[in-house]
């Protein structure tokens, strides 16, 4: 599923594409994805400038010259793929040459063909207000996002007091923090040498310096090998967003751990399941 840096790079990927353009025609294959799509989705966008892109949290939102935004999530198996609609019959009734899983298409004033490929179609779609987007049903309640000044350690430390639960269940509550997941949670406390079980309510001064400073660090990077890795964030493929990570205990369990220096001290990266989910860490570096 992708989190807070895939989706930045999918963004910034649209964005250099479809800022500025107009959508000359749009297609829809179906009239649901998790949710019923918005009445009239289609005619709503055909013929729409496109201002600008936006992310919050794991939502991009695509913002529309006639006041409207596109809210897209991409779930868990969604992508976006941008070709140069050499295809572009596929738009004018040539209906084979349209992937099977391709929900929404659209055309660009300049010629490249966007598509939204869902096979699981747990992402959504919706069309809002741009001045009220703050306030859709899925945005609404989210918490601060990571990497602005007001996701600091004293909000965290405000935000985690008291709390039972562990840490690692709390870093992956959006109302805590908007847009991080499994993965990049993570590879936060693992920097942080914080251990995914701690307590969530005993993480305060220094502890809570360090985390907020780690899970900046963390989303920056990868936003950043993001970048580097694709050129204009786009894959030659045309995949959007999507790259190399270089993961230190994510999916690394039995593994040793890149900051021990061994066995016997550190017997390596260990998996643990919370909430159902697998947590990755170094029991000796994180307490
Ligand atoms: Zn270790």
């Amino acid at each position: 599923m992708p989190e807070l840096p895939e989706v930045e790079t999918v963004m910034r990927g649209l964005a250099a594409r479809m800022s500025g353009r107009r959508i000359v025609r749009a297609h829809l294959a179906r009239a649901d994805l998790r949710w019923a799509l918005p009445q009239r989705l289609a005619s709503r966008l055909t013929g729409a400038e496109i201002l600008g892109f936006r992310r919050r949290a794991k939502y991009i939102l695509m913002r529309l010259a006639g006041g409207e935004s596109m809210l897209i999530h991409l779930g868990m198996s969604g992508r976006l793929l941008v070709r140069k609609d050499s295809e572009a019959g596929a738009l004018n009734g040539a209906e084979t040459l349209r992937h099977p899983h391709e929900h929404l298409t659209l055309l660009t004033d300049d010629g490249w063909r966007i598509s939204l490929i869902d096979p699981r179609r747990f992402g959504c779609l919706d069309l809002l207000p741009t001045e009220a987007e703050d306030q859709h049903r899925l945005l609404a309640g989210l918490g601060p996002e990571p990497l602005e000044d007001a996701f600091s350690a004293e909000y965290l430390e405000k935000a985690l007091h008291g709390r039972t639960m562990s840490l690692k269940a709390a870093l992956m509550d959006q109302r805590l923090v908007a847009g991080l997941g499994n993965i990049y949670a993570c590879e936060a406390l693992y920097r942080a040498e914080l251990s995914p079980k701690r307590r969530a309510g005993t993480v305060r001064g220094a502890r809570a310096e360090r985390l907020v400073a780690a899970i900046k660090a963390t989303l920056s990077e990868a936003i950043a090998a993001g970048g580097s890795s694709l050129r204009d964030y786009v894959q030659p493929s045309g995949a959007l967003g999507y790259f190399q990570h270089a993961w230190k205990v994510y999916g690394h369990a039995g593994e040793p751990c890149p900051r021990c220096p061994g066995p016997p001290a550190c017997r390596g990266i260990r998996r643990l399941v919370q909430s159902a989910r697998s947590s990755f860490y170094c029991p000796r570096i994180q307490r």
